[in-house]
């Protein structure tokens, strides 16, 4: 499997649904490659950062506005790009 091939699978990875020997194998490619175009260094060393982060539980009125916050910029996003779409679909 390639390096581009691997990155594909991600999402798989991280959210742990992956056969654990397929899971194995990525980190072991992840720690031992060596290109440097494809950046599996960097995506090993995030994932081992991101694993030691202790969780730490947010004050509930902050944790609500931040999730407010939160949807309502993807909100926006989404509208904004709707709409760029509609004038992109609508134009002869
Ligand atoms: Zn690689």
């Amino acid at each position: 499997m390639k390096c581009e091939e691997r990155l594909l699978l991600l999402d798989e990875y991280w959210a742990g649904t992956m056969a654990h020997g397929t899971s194995a194998a990525m980190e072991a490619h992840w720690v031992g490659c060596d290109s440097r175009q494809a950046a599996c260094g960097v995506i090993w060393q995030t994932f081992v950062r991101c694993r030691a982060i202790e969780p730490y539980e947010l004050p509930v009125e902050f944790h609500d506005r931040l999730h407010r916050a939160l949807r309502e910029q993807w909100t926006m996003k989404l509208n904004r790009r709707a709409s760029h779409q509609n004038v992109a679909t609508s134009q002869p």
